[in-house]
C-alpha cells in the first residue's frame, strides 16, 4: 500500500544490489544517486521535490542499480509494486505496453552505465512549458495516489457500505427486489456518492475488493429479508459490476462461493452490468455470464440505451432484464423521441423475452405511461430513495402496494 515516509540527512533510501518493490516520489528535500562499479563511485546526480526515484522496481524484482541517499530532511511518497500493478491492470493495453517497453529500455541503459562506467546521461535543455506540464502531471499523479490511499483505508475500515433501493412490480405493486448502491460514509466529509469514488476505485483497481465486499454484504442480508417477506417470497438483489471485474478469471467461482457461504439462492441474485462490458471484454463477459446463468443467477443490462453497442448481443448473451436509463424515463413526458425510445426498448424486451425496469421514476404520471407500455418494474424516488439497511427493514414492513386508476 502506498504511504508517506520521512528520512534524515544521510539515510539510505535505496541500496544498490538490494531487491526492491517500491518507487518514491520526493515530496520534500533532496537526494543523491550514486552507482558503484569497477571504476569506483559514479555520481549520477541529485534529485529534488517532484522527482520520481526507484521506478525500476515497478518493472521487476531485479537488484537496485543505484544507491539513493537523503541529502537533507526528506519526505517521500512510497508507491509499491502491487499498487502500481493494480493501477496498470485497469489501464488501456497500449498504455501498459508502452510503459513496459519504456521502463525495460531505461533499465538497459542504467545497467550499461553500471557495467561500463559510461558517463551520466547528458542534460538536455528543459523548456519552461515542459516544467509546467510536468508540475501538473506530478500534482495529478500524487493526488491520485493520496486518494487511492484514502480509499484503501475506507474499504478496510468498512466506511463503504451499501444502501438499498426497492424496485416495485408494476403488475401488483409488490416489492420485487432491491438494488444495492455503494455509499462512502466518510468520517469528516460525510456521505460521498458513488459517482465520486467508483471511478477512483476503477482507476486504481480497488473496485475488485470493493465489489466483493458489497456482494458479501448484500448476500448476507438475503435470509433476513426473505423472512421479512414471509410466504416463501424471494425478492431479487441486484449488485453493480464494473466491466473490469470480468477480466478476473475466477469471478464466477468467487460469486458462487459468497452465495453458498450465506446459503443464498442464486436465483435471487442479479448482476447489473453495462454495455461497456460487451465492448471491453466481449468474450470473457459472455463466458462469465453464461456460467452465472448456469448457476441460476440473473443478469440485467444497466443504463440500457445510452451505450452504443450493437443490439445483436441481446440474442447471444444470457440476459434477463433491461434497465431503461433514467434520462429517457425522465424526459419521455416532454419529448416524443424519448417516449419512442422507451416504447422501442419495451418492445425489444418482449421480443427477446426479457423483463424491463424503468429507472429514475419520480412522478405518478410516469408510472401510468410505463404501465400502459407494459414495463415490468419501476425504480425511482417516487417510491423510495436508496436507504441504509435499518430503514429498509422498516420500509418493507410498512409497504402498501400503490393503487393506480387505469
Ligand atoms: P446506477 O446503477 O444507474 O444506479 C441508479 C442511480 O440512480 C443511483 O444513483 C440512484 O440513487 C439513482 N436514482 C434512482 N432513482 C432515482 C430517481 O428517481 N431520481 C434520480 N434523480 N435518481 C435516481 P447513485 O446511488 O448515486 O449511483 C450512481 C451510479 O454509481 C450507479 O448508477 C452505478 O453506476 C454506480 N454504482 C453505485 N454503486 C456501485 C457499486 O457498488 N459498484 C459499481 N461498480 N458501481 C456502482
Ligand atoms: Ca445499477
Ligand atoms: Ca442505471
Amino acid at each position: 500500500m502506498s504511504s508517506i515516509r520521512q528520512y534524515n540527512p544521510g539515510d539510505v533510501i535505496i541500496q544498490q544490489g538490494d531487491e526492491g518493490d517500491t518507487a518514491y516520489i520526493i515530496e520534500k528535500g533532496n537526494v543523491e544517486i550514486v552507482i558503484e562499479n569497477e571504476q569506483g563511485t559514479v555520481q549520477i546526480g541529485t534529485r529534488g521535490p517532484q522527482s520520481l526515484i526507484g521506478e525500476m522496481a515497478m518493472v521487476d524484482a531485479q537488484p537496485r542499480v543505484a544507491t539513493v541517499r537523503a541529502l537533507d530532511d526528506c519526505e517521500l511518497l512510497e508507491i509499491d509494486r502491487n499498487d502500481f500493478e493494480r493501477r496498470l491492470s485497469g489501464s488501456d493495453p497500449l498504455v501498459r505496453h508502452f510503459m513496459q517497453v519504456i521502463l525495460t529500455r531505461y533499465r538497459d541503459t542504467l545497467s550499461r552505465i553500471e557495467h561500463t562506467g559510461a558517463n551520466k546521461p547528458t542534460k538536455t535543455d528543459v523548456r519552461p512549458e515542459d516544467i509546467e506540464k510536468s508540475d501538473s502531471l506530478h500534482e495529478e499523479a500524487t493526488q491520485a495516489i493520496r486518494d487511492s490511499h484514502e480509499l484503501v483505508h475506507a474499504i478496510s475500515e468498512d466506511q463503504i457500505v451499501l444502501f438499498y433501493q426497492p424496485i416495485i412490480s408494476v403488475k401488483d405493486g409488490s416489492i420485487a427486489g432491491f438494488e444495492g448502491l455503494a455509499r462512502w460514509i466518510h468520517p469528516e466529509k460525510g456521505l460521498i456518492s458513488p459517482g465520486h469514488f467508483i471511478p477512483l476505485a476503477e482507476e486504481s483497481g480497488l473496485i475488485r475488493e470493493m465489489t466483493y465486499k458489497n456482494l458479501y454484504e448484500a448476500c448476507s442480508l438475503l435470509p433476513e429479508i426473505n423472512e421479512l417477506f414471509g410466504d416463501g417470497q424471494r425478492p431479487f438483489m441486484s449488485v453493480n459490476f464494473s466491466s473490469q471485474m470480468f477480466a478476473e478469471p475466477d469471478l464466477v467461482n468467487i460469486i458462487s462461493d459468497i452465495l453458498k457461504k450465506h446459503k443464498s439462492d442464486p436465483s435471487q441474485f442479479k448482476l447489473e452490468i453495462t454495455e461497456t462490458l460487451l465492448m471491453e471484454h466481449p468474450e470473457e463477459g459472455r463466458k462469465a455470464l453464461a456460467q452465472c446463468r448456469e448457476k441460476g443467477m440473473q443478469v440485467a443490462v444497466d443504463d440500457f440505451g445510452v451505450g452504443y453497442s450493437s443490439l445483436g448481443y441481446l440474442n447471444s448473451y444470457p440476459i434477463d432484464t433491461l434497465k431503461i436509463d433514467r434520462s429517457f424515463v425522465s424526459s419521455m413526458m416532454e419529448h416524443d423521441l424519448s417516449l419512442g425510445l422507451v416504447k422501442a426498448i419495451v418492445g425489444l424486451s418482449k421480443t427477446f423475452g426479457l423483463k424491463t425496469v424503468a429507472e429514475g421514476v419520480e412522478q405518478e404520471q410516469e408510472v401510468k405511461i410505463l404501465h400502459g407500455l407494459g414495463v415490468d418494474y419501476i425504480q425511482g424516488f417516487l417510491y423510495a430513495k436508496p436507504m441504509p439497511l435499518a430503514e429498509l427493514k422498516k420500509f418493507i414492513g410498512a409497504w402498501a402496494p400503490p393503487k393506480h386508476d387505469e
